[in-house]
């Protein structure tokens, strides 16, 4: 089958590699309807040393079981299932918990000898626990949406979830990446009436708008917290949702954070220290956040998206098939594109 591997920092390729098989019995072999790129692949995009062998990408898809182990049951072929961007047992202590990142049992897709999800199949360890079974057709106008519950509006909702969003809280979201877009949306669903975004660019903060933002502050680092001070009577919001993984925009978090508030963050960090002294132990904050648990997530919010209630999906303002997936990295990387669906 063709997968994308990459290579090094800007050399991403589609290319042969082993059809995907069941090996263990807890195994499913998946055919991919759609993927997406995802806004933590363009790290290793501008990062990533060369290397020989490369490494296989992508952990957002949906598609149909085509194959399954003998100890795989809730599950058939022919199912369009849609998988969480890890994958789990979600039977063990951490999964009972809701924590399906830390699995026991559990994994990342590109990884360990599974196949990644921007490809034409997909070999899912623990499959009955990973997988989720949509209740839609392969022709299905809401595929782009559903895609979404793989990772980036999941991870959104665990954004306004762990930051405590309410219909009490004002909310600040930094960030306006695919990632800060679903948390406009995921505060509204949560029923925050106040929601500052944080972003520069008019067409993504045009969408932020309809996804629920009230008002869009353009400035960024000191300027930006003294807009968004002058928007909430001096003191900031309850919650912050950051969502780009910088050092400024964590300093901007916090500056923007009304005093005992909670700044929530779920970009993958390019940080490994930040402001945590005897300024903010007067200030009373809460610094929470992290990999999105979306197999905790999905059975809770697909009804909205079956419904039409949330078009996460919206996020995706390009698409391309398999042999244009380099392309996409490069467009998403030169900000043509925010976030590119992969159709099969
Ligand atoms: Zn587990």
């Amino acid at each position: 089958m063709r997968a994308t591997v990459m290579y090094g920092a800007g050399d991403v390729r589609v290319e042969d590699v082993p059809d995907p098989r069941v090996q263990e019995p807890t195994d499913a072999v998946v055919r991919v309807l759609r993927a997406g790129i995802c806004g933590s692949d363009l790290w290793p995009y501008q990062s990533m040393p060369a290397s020989e062998q490369g490494r296989r990408m992508g952990h957002e898809f949906l598609g149909v079981v085509e194959d399954l182990g003998a100890e795989v049951s809730g599950l058939n072929r022919g199912d369009l299932v849609v998988t969480p961007f890890v994958w789990a047992d979600n039977t063990c202590d951490f999964c009972a918990e809701g924590l399906q990142t830390s699995c026991r049992h559990g994994g990342r897709y590109g990884f360990d000898d599974v196949d990644g999800g921007q490809g034409e199949a997909v070999r899912v360890p623990q499959a009955k626990g990973t997988l989720v079974r949509l209740p839609v057709g392969e022709d299905s106008a809401l595929l782009a949406s559903l895609l979404t519950l793989s990772d980036v509006f999941c991870t959104g909702h665990h954004c306004a979830v762990t930051a405590g969003v309410s219909p009490r809280t004002s909310v600040t979201v930094i960030g306006d990446g695919a990632v800060g877009l679903s948390a406009v949306l995921a505060a509204k669903r949560l029923g925050a009436e106040q929601i500052l975004l944080m972003g520069r660019h008019t067409q993504r903060t045009d969408l932020g708008r309809r996804f629920g933002a009230t008002d869009v502050i353009a400035e960024r680092g000191e300027e930006g917290v003294q807009r968004v001070r002058a928007l909430t009577g001096g003191d900031g919001t309850h919650r912050v949702l950051e969502c780009v993984g910088t050092k400024q925009a964590l300093q901007t978090a916090f500056g923007v954070a009304r005093d005992g508030g909670v700044v929530s963050r779920v970009g993958v960090p390019q940080y490994d220290e930040g402001p945590i002294g005897f300024d903010m132990v007067m200030r009373n904050p809460t610094l929470t956040g992290g990999a999105a648990p979306a197999r905790a997530y999905i059975e809770e919010l697909l009804p909205d998206v079956l419904d039409g209630t949330i078009e996460p999906g919206r996020v995706f303002d390009r698409a391309v098939n398999l042999a244009g997936v380099p392309d996409g990295y490069r467009a998403m990387t030169d900000r043509e594109a925010l976030k590119v669906l992969i159709r099969a």
